[in-house]
């Protein structure tokens, strides 16, 4: 009995393994086509100074909204991508098309673009973001460059070396989601990063959970006494946007503030955060 029941587990497991495995071969196909058609699009999401509410920055997001599918999230289509090697050409693009878009935002005004450490692997991405700058015009400094704690476990000398030529074209370097992973504090010594982005994990408990707030007040001390830039994402509330802003991080992101939007949208939003900060200068 022990053995049928055994045996109708595995048959349970295996076709759920099926599912999933077919899912991502659907995924991998589909994507192909998406890239050939370049039919990804990205979204753009603020990040404004907690001080006076100015845009300091603004996030591009992939989008793809597949014809029979229906929205497919990056966390799904990127591990994939990765894997099936599609990630260079896509992140190529985001790169290219961030720097195309922010070309046209106000020159305070940054865009900040998520790189997979899978865009490490050679001399591409350095001439992808050469490229990319020379031909939309946009300065060094107005592009930030996402990467996570997991690109820096990687003991690659290239990632070092990539990341040194980078830096040197003026780019900045933000460290994303930081305090999840491993969150060794040996990388902020060995990389200069020019900001650190809170993980959302963290902001969204920050109200009515003491650890996690001694968690971001810490972060927040240890980023100001390195000179390096504060963010949080993932603000949903007044409340943690306060708390956030009390504790001095300076730079805040989330639904509260504005979701992710398409480019004429976030072109709306930038004239109506400018028109609104200056009155309240004026005040
Ligand atoms: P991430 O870079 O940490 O981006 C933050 C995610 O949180 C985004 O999800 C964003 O839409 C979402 N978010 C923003 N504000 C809030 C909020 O107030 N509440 C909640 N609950 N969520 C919020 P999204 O767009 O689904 O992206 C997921 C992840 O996919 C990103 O995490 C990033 O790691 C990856 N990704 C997205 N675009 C790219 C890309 O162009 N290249 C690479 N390599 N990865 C990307
Ligand atoms: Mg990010
Ligand atoms: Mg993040
Ligand atoms: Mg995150």
């Amino acid at each position: 009995r022990a053995k049928a029941e055994g045996r109708n587990r595995f048959q349970f497991f295996d076709r759920s393994l099926d599912a999933a495995a077919r899912r991502r071969n659907l995924i991998e196909q589909e994507l192909r086509t998406a890239v050939a058609n370049e039919s990804l699009t990205m979204n753009f999401q603020p990040l404004v100074d907690s001080g006076d509410g100015q845009v300091l920055c603004v996030e591009s997001l992939l989008r793809w909204n597949h014809a029979t599918l229906g929205a497919i999230s990056p966390a799904e289509f990127i591990p994939i991508a990765e894997d099936v090697g599609l990630i260079e050409q896509i992140g190529a693009w985001v790169i290219r098309q961030g720097c195309m878009t922010a070309a046209a935002w106000p020159e305070t005004v940054r865009i900040a673009v998520n790189l997979s450490p899978r865009q490490f692997g050679g001399t591409g991405l350095y001439a992808s973001i050469a490229a990319a700058l020379r031909d939309s015009g946009l300065p060094p400094s107005r592009l930030e460059l996402e990467v996570t704690e997991s690109l820096l476990l990687k003991t690659d000398t290239l990632v070092e070396s990539t990341l040194t030529a980078i830096k040197a074209l003026g780019v900045r370097i933000a460290l994303d989601d930081f305090g999840t992973g491993y969150s060794s504090l040996s990388y902020l010594r060995k990389y200069r990063f020019d900001k650190l982005k809170i993980d959302q994990s963290f902001i969204s408990d920050i109200e009515s959970n003491r650890d996690s707030r001694a968690i971001v007040s810490a972060i927040i001390a240890l980023g100001r006494d390195l000179g390096i830039s504060l963010a949080a994402e993932g603000v949903e509330t007044e409340g943690q946007y306060k708390i956030l802003q009390t504790l001095g991080c300076s730079e805040l992101q989330g639904y509260l503030i504005g979701r992710p939007m398409p480019s004429d949208e976030l072109s709306s939003f930038l004239t109506s955060r400018a028109a609104a900060s200056s009155v309240r200068q004026r005040a």
